[in-house]
């Protein structure tokens, strides 16, 4: 089985993350990837915003560091890209990274539900004792929502991180779900299925497979992520991911190249 593109992992720059862009793209080759692309929590319009991310005075040596991954590995394909964490008031923002080099696609993911709390923070866990689940997935899938409408985005990130730690909404949130995938399917922006849940609490990729049924249907196009934090993460558990886009009926995934997108079939 050929692996689809590897489309999310970190560096260093974002201060939860180890190993430099040359050992992700080493370890890519050494997993069989053919193409991958590095995608780091972009900055915010302020740098104590939080302590998870570069500051916007490093993005230029962000780009660098992808650069000479990419003329180090001329034989693996290297994209250039961010996780954006998106806030409804905060549009101008990404337009403003947008234009500041040239990325292949941008993520968009909800990691903050409020200003104030970022829902897959582990030193934050305790807040989840404050909040009823489905407030929680309700105000994630909201935003998440707008996120899809915005069209600043090529994918969204991790469909479903609140339940990183086992939190579950008690109602059927079906409605919710398909109300994100609409706008998802009206914009033409993908979701990815992203691993990193396989190890977390939840034991399961984002989305889950209902979600990416629901998404199937809907006709949301996807792409695959390790969101890898350290090399040896790079490409993890893409097979599981695959044989679960196919259990859910997908048999294509997209790939960009400087914003453009083409559809490729899953192998
Ligand atoms: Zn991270
Ligand atoms: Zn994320």
């Amino acid at each position: 089985m050929t692996l689809p593109a590897d489309y999310h992992m970190h560096t260093p720059l974002c201060r939860h993350a180890t190993g430099e862009p040359v050992e992700y793209a080493a370890q890519a080759l050494q997993v069989g990837l053919t193409e991958i692309g590095f995608t780091d929590h972009s900055p915010m319009w302020r740098d104590d915003f939080d302590n998870w991310r570069m500051r916007l005075d490093q993005l230029d040596e962000y780009v660098e560091k992808v650069r000479h991954a990419q003329r180090e590995f001329p034989q693996l394909t290297i994209r250039l890209s961010l996780e954006v964490d998106y806030f409804p008031t905060r549009v101008d923002w990404v337009r403003d990274l947008a234009a500041r080099h040239p990325w292949d696609y941008l993520i968009g993911s909800v990691h903050y539900i409020s200003d104030a709390w970022d829902i897959d923070n582990p030193e934050k866990v305790s807040q989840w004792r404050n909040h009823p689940p489905d407030e929680v997935w309700e105000a994630y899938f909201e935003r998440l929502t707008c996120a899809a409408s915005s069209g600043l985005f090529e994918i969204i990130g991790h469909a479903g991180l609140p339940k990183k730690f086992g939190f579950y909404p008690q109602r059927d949130l079906t409605p919710v779900f398909r109300r994100f995938l609409e706008a998802a399917k009206s914009t033409g922006t993908a979701i990815e299925l992203n691993t990193a849940g396989l190890r977390k609490d939840c034991k399961e990729i984002y989305p889950s497979r209902h979600i990416l049924k629901l998404a199937r249907e809907t006709g949301v196009p996807i792409t695959f992520g390790s969101d890898a934090h350290a090399p040896g993460e790079v490409g993890a558990d893409l097979a599981q991911a695959v044989s679960l886009a196919r259990e859910a009926g997908y048999t294509r995934c997209l790939r960009f190249d400087q914003r453009k997108r083409t559809e490729v079939d899953i192998a």
